[in-house]
Formats: C-alpha cells, sequence, structure tokens
C-alpha cells in the first residue's frame, strides 16, 4: 500500500475549495509535499479547481490527489451484479485492489444488499465513489419508474454514510438525446449510468433532474464536501463511432456544468471519452481540458481497439498512457475480463498492475520526460551495472520480476543472452580498456 504515512483522520472541513482560498489545511500538507507540490502551490490548484481531494470528512481515509502536476491515480471498480453477486468475493477484490497500489476504489454492486456491501467497502482506508443512480433504479424497480426525489434522497444518504466522489450523469440531457437521434450511432448508449438516464428521459419526456436541478444538486454535495465526478453517458462504445455528435454535445455541456460546480464550491472531476483510435485520444483529452477550465480528468480507458478483448487491460493502457501523457489525471483500471465478465480477484490485480503502468508512463512525461524521472535513471545506472538489487529497488512490480529472473538460476546476466551478455562483455571491454 502506498503513502500509508497519510492515512490520518481527516478534520472535519466542509467546502475545501473554500479553505483552500485562504491557504492549505495544514492535515493535507503531506500530500502536498509527496506531490512534490508547495503547499501553496496544492492550496491554489485547489481553490482554482484543477485538483481536487476526493475525501468525505465523515471517513478516516488516506486521501489522495487529483490533478494538475500531481502524479497519475488508479481507481479500481468493484461490486456485484445479478449475474455474480457474493460480496465476500468484492471484499476480497476491494483488498487486492488496495494490495496492487489502487488509489481509489468505486463500489459499482447492483446486486444484493447495497447499502450493506457499501458499509463494507467504505470501512476500506482509501477514496470510495459511487454511482447513485444505480441503487435509485434498483430501488424503482426500473429507470422508467425512478424519480427526481428518490435519485436525489439516494444522493443524500451516500454523501451521509461517507462516500467520497461520485459519478452523476448530469451532461446526459435531452441535447445529448437529440444529437444521438440526429447522428445515430452503432453501439448506442453503453454507460449503464447514461442509459437509465436516457431511458427515463425517453419514459417520461422530462429533462434529467440532474441536470434541471443541478444547482440543488451542488448544494447538497457542497455542503457535504463529496467531489462530483461528471459522468461521461455519451461516451462511444465503439471505436466506429467516436467521431459522433453525442459526445462531443456532452463535452460542452459537461463545460458549463464544470464551471457552475466551481463557482458553487463544489470539487469537481469530469470522465470520458471511451472506445476511440490511438491518434484521436490526445486531442480529446485536449479539449475536455479545455472547455472544463483544466478540471482534473477521470478516464476509462481509452479503449483504442475493439477487438482485443481478454486483453482489454493492455488496450486501456495502451489509451490511458497516452491520455495521461496528455494530461489526464485518474485512470479507472480495465481488467482483463472488460467485456465478457465481472473480474475476479486475479483478474482485478493485473488490471490494476497494467493500468499502474498507464499511470506512470504518463508521469515520465507530465514530469518533464526521463531526465526529471530519478527512478528511470537509477534503472539504467542498475541496468548497465548488472546490479540485480538496485534493480529491483526501482521496478514497479519486483517480486514478480526476481521470480522470472530466478528461475534459471543466472546470477550476475541473466538467460535471455547468457555468456553472450551485451551489456557485459561491452563492460568488460571498456574497462579493460580503461
Ligand atoms: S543477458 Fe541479455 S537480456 Fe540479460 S542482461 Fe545481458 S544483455 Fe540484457
Amino acid at each position: 500500500m502506498q503513502n500509508n504515512k497519510f492515512q490520518r483522520q481527516m478534520v472535519l472541513m466542509h467546502a475545501l475549495i473554500r479553505q483552500c482560498r485562504s491557504g492549505l489545511p495544514p492535515e493535507l500538507e503531506e500530500i502536498a509535499l509527496a506531490e512534490g507540490l508547495s503547499p501553496g502551490r496544492m492550496a491554489d490548484a485547489i481553490a482554482r479547481g484543477h485538483i481536487v481531494i476526493p475525501a468525505n470528512p465523515r471517513r478516516t481515509i488516506r486521501p489522495v490527489a487529483i490533478g494538475a502536476g500531481c502524479r497519475v491515480k488508479v481507481n479500481v471498480n468493484i461490486g456485484t451484479s445479478q449475474g455474480r453477486c457474493d460480496p465476500e468475493l468484492e471484499m476480497v477484490k476491494a483488498e487486492a485492489a488496495i494490495g496492487a497500489g489502487a488509489d481509489a476504489l468505486m463500489d459499482l454492486s447492483t446486486a444484493g444488499d447495497l447499502k450493506d456491501i457499501r458499509r463494507r467497502i467504505l470501512s476500506l482506508p482509501i477514496a470510495v465513489g459511487t454511482v447513485p443512480i444505480y441503487e435509485a433504479v434498483r430501488r424503482a424497480g426500473s429507470a422508467q419508474d425512478l424519480t427526481a426525489d428518490l435519485l436525489f434522497s439516494v444522493i443524500r444518504e451516500q454523501c451521509r454514510e461517507g462516500v467520497d466522489f461520485m459519478t452523476l450523469h448530469c451532461g446526459v440531457n435531452r441535447d445529448a438525446l437529440q444529437a444521438l437521434n440526429l447522428d445515430p450511432r452503432v453501439m448506442g448508449v453503453v454507460s449503464r449510468g447514461g442509459a437509465f438516464h436516457i431511458a427515463w428521459m425517453v419514459a417520461t419526456g422530462e429533462e434529467n433532474p440532474l441536470y434541471a436541478e443541478y444547482d440543488y444538486l451542488l448544494e447538497i454535495l457542497a455542503e457535504a464536501d463529496v467531489t462530483l465526478s461528471l459522468g461521461d453517458g455519451m461516451r462511444p462504445g465503439a471505436l466506429i463511432d467516436s467521431g459522433k455528435l453525442a459526445k462531443m454535445t456532452e463535452y460542452l455541456t459537461l463545460g458549463r456544468l464544470s464551471h457552475r460546480a466551481q463557482n458553487a464550491d463544489v470539487q469537481r472531476m469530469i470522465e470520458g471519452p471511451g472506445h476511440m483510435p490511438i491518434n484521436e485520444v490526445a486531442w480529446n483529452v485536449k479539449a475536455i481540458k479545455e472547455v472544463t477550465e483544466n478540471a482534473p480528468l477521470y478516464l476509462l480507458g481509452p479503449l483504442v481497439t475493439d477487438i482485443a478483448t481478454g486483453y482489454d487491460h493492455v488496450v486501456g493502457a495502451i489509451g490511458g498512457a497516452i491520455a495521461a501523457s496528455a494530461g489526464a489525471d485518474f485512470l479507472c483500471m480495465v481488467s482483463p475480463a472488460e467485456h465478457l465478465a465481472l473480474p475476479n480477484k486475479e483478474e482485478i490485480i493485473e488490471g490494476t498492475r497494467v493500468a499502474r503502468i498507464a499511470a506512470h508512463v504518463g508521469d515520465i512525461v507530465r514530469r518533464g520526460g526521463a531526465s526529471e524521472s530519478p527512478e528511470e535513471i537509477r534503472m539504467a545506472y542498475a541496468r548497465r551495472d548488472l546490479d540485480w538489487d538496485a534493480q529491483y529497488a526501482e521496478m514497479l512490480f519486483p517480486e514478480y520480476a526476481q521470480q522470472i529472473h530466478d528461475r534459471d538460476s543466472e546470477r550476475e546476466t541473466c538467460s535471455m543472452c547468457g555468456d553472450l551478455c551485451a551489456v557485459k562483455m561491452v563492460r568488460d571491454l571498456l574497462q579493460k580498456k580503461e
């Protein structure tokens, strides 16, 4: 588990944005320093909405900073489904994710005793997010039977229970629906939350309550100091859909909503942007950043091919690394089971590790390149010197690497080239010459 030293009781600190206008609360100074930022700079970035720290004051967690100038963070989704409802297993997966380096968890449960599952996940010491419409639809029986009152009451309850950030699909409004009808997509809508809102709007003919009553939503979140994650209900679900109108329509709406959240002292981040070809990733990141005034950006993927199913964690990491190097701040783990099944524990661990690689690749670029990445520099010297202990000290996954290296009992070099080790050969030659 990373950054254990920051685990602490969060004191009640309503409206962190407001507090940061006059400086960083002392209990967050260590977080700033760990990110390589001065407390003053971090306070300024939080006050401007360029960094968020999702941490509900009602819980004790190890908070993390997400946004400009911070290390890229990794979220892991867990949660039951109707297809597989085993709350015990979800706890095992949650703990495995934390062990593999997750910075945050999202509970996406849709089956079983949702409150009890959430209570158990909220007992873990890291930031936890939810998608309240899942529980609201479960309680209503169907998306069509949902009411605005029920949805807002679930949001208020989850705020009180200690949820740190919430995905709320406020941008799935009539404009987005009209764009979807005007410029249809092969995959329609692939966001579960987005689909619920579309179904409700079509059934009732009314506007999405999260959009229509957005000021009221902001009041609830500001009072609870819960971070708003503006959901990407219109994200494309296939590469062929990436250029369609609905996604861009939602971006513009999220830009306006982001601005209003910031003015209401609500910490907010933006979600996006779905499946797309690799050459579109960077400009999508930059476009979202531009219209949202550089709000922290939280991504699932992006998935840069649709036909590598079973390896979607790799596909997501390729997109995630490009996105993080272009400015995305928070990557959601994609597991090898994506598009196939609810992931098991091993798939959660694998997906989390691969997402951490993508985050680190992005960090190298965000920090200014290899010359500003001390661990990369130390690794180069350790490899040159065939110093295996020094190499393990820099690796993201040293135990796994050591298992592979040790299996052929090679000590000084490795069994890849054995006595023809290029590194050793050139080093010995140069040493002899000297
Ligand atoms: S044996 Fe080959 S792969 Fe292994 S350290 Fe030497 S050059 Fe690298």
